[in-house]
């Protein structure tokens, strides 16, 4: 198998280029090509010469992502399954800010992307370790779904502007849609933590995606050491930290890597994160009925956002099929919350109706698989 270009930095695309005799003015042609048109083919590249091109392709692949599915309309979350080279799917979920709680625009978007094919931490709520881990996705696929986003709302602008037979969108310049990333999609992003770095530095860079590294969250289960390797890292990256527990006993009924890195480890471990260059945490609680949701948590989990001076995010639960954990009703929730902020923690609480779009990556894929497992089956029975 060749190697993606995607997954190359630029210094090592000059490094190449130099052992190939090209100039190095042909370097930020092909990035531009990447990264600026978003090209879906080496022909497409027209300003570089056949014979590069040639050595292109004889030694890179240039894989896109086949749109397989999609959930919910315009203007609201909306889901993306994305089909793999291998046949693998992973899942993109594209959410338009909310102006009441950032105050942007609304044509500013966060994209949520997925890092692995399923997940090998199995927390007991979860969709996406449901059925286990398959592989880490390589550098050119965690970029490619943002490449893919920038696609697909470049076409959509330009047949929506052909069917009201506007002038061809190609003469005008089209915003990026996607202006915010956060790392909360399918698998556990600081366990392919190579990749991870690898594709963050390539959407951040200038000649890349032009992401500012403070528009990047990485959500963790709590992976402590990984979280003191991204803490020597230059790049400064928001930080959320996948909690849902405030004591040990809590936190290990439904996350297994709790007993792997204990609520002390993990919190020296952000503590770290956070001696260097004052890098901000969010806390992510999700509220599942009769598991984390009474009151006895609130004093432990106080104290650990006051430490970590941390930001809770409350998030009701939202069903899985097949997984008998539920979201605890509203008052539920608003009473946690009212709790936590009478403790002088700044929380929030998600309330947005309509959770079935707007649950967590790795339902549409599970459902999706589930589909196709079942049709392969019949036409296997049908054909036996
Ligand atoms: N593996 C990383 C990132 C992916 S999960 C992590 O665990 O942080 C992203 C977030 O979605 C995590 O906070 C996770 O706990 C949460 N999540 C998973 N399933 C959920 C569900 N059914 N409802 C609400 N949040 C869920
Ligand atoms: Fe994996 Fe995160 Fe889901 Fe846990 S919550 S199983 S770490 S994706």
């Amino acid at each position: 198998m060749l190697t993606d270009i995607k997954s190359l930095t630029r210094e090592e695309l000059e490094a190449r280029f130099k052992d190939w005799g090209e100039p190095a003015f042909r370097v930020p042609q092909l990035l531009d090509w990447l990264y600026a048109r978003r090209a879906t083919s080496w022909d497409a590249m027209s300003n570089l010469p056949k014979s590069l091109r040639a050595s292109l392709r004889e030694h890179f692949s240039l894989q896109t992502l086949e749109l397989a599915r999609k959930q919910g309309a315009q203007d609201t979350t909306q889901k993306f399954l994305w089909k793999l080279a291998d046949g693998a799917f992973i899942e993109s979920v594209l959410i338009p800010a909310n102006p009441a709680l950032y105050g942007e625009a609304s044509d500013r978007h966060t994209l949520c992307i997925s890092t692995q094919v399923g997940c090998a931490y199995g927390c007991k709520f979860c969709a996406s370790g449901l059925e286990g881990w398959k592989r880490n996705l390589g550098v050119h696929e965690i970029v490619e779904q943002v490449l893919s986003i920038e696609r697909w709302n470049e076409a959509t602008l330009a047949s929506a502007a052909a069917a009201l037979k506007e002038s061809s969108t190609s003469t005008r310049t089209i915003e990026r849609i996607v202006n915010n990333i956060v790392v909360m999609g399918m698998g556990e992003p600081l366990a392919n933590y190579d990749n991870l770095l690898a594709a963050l530095k390539i959407l951040n860079a200038p000649w890349g995606g032009g992401i500012g590294a403070r528009r990047i969250t990485i959500s963790t289960s709590g992976l402590a050491p990984q979280i003191r390797k991204l803490a020597d890292e230059p790049l400064q990256f928001r930080l959320a930290i996948s909690l849902h527990g405030a004591t040990d006993a809590v936190r290990e009924k439904i996350m297994p890597i709790n007993r792997k890195y204990p609520l002390k480890e993990l919190v020296n471990a952000c503590e770290y994160y956070q001696s260097e260059n004052g890098r901000m945490i969010t806390l992510e609680y999700i509220l599942i009925a009769g598991i984390n949701d009474g009151l006895d948590q609130i004093k432990p989990l106080a104290t650990l956002a006051k430490r970590l001076h941390a930001k809770v995010n409350l998030i009701p639960y939202n069903k899985v099929e097949d997984l008998p954990w539920e979201r605890p009703a509203e008052d539920v929730c608003e009473r946690f919350l009212a709790a936590l902020e009478k403790q002088d923690v700044t929380a929030t609480l998600r309330r947005e109706k309509g959770g079935d779009i707007d649950a967590a990556c790795g339902q549409l894929r599970l459902k999706t698989e589930r589909e196709v497992a079942k049709t392969a089956q019949t036409s296997v029975a049908q054909s036996g």
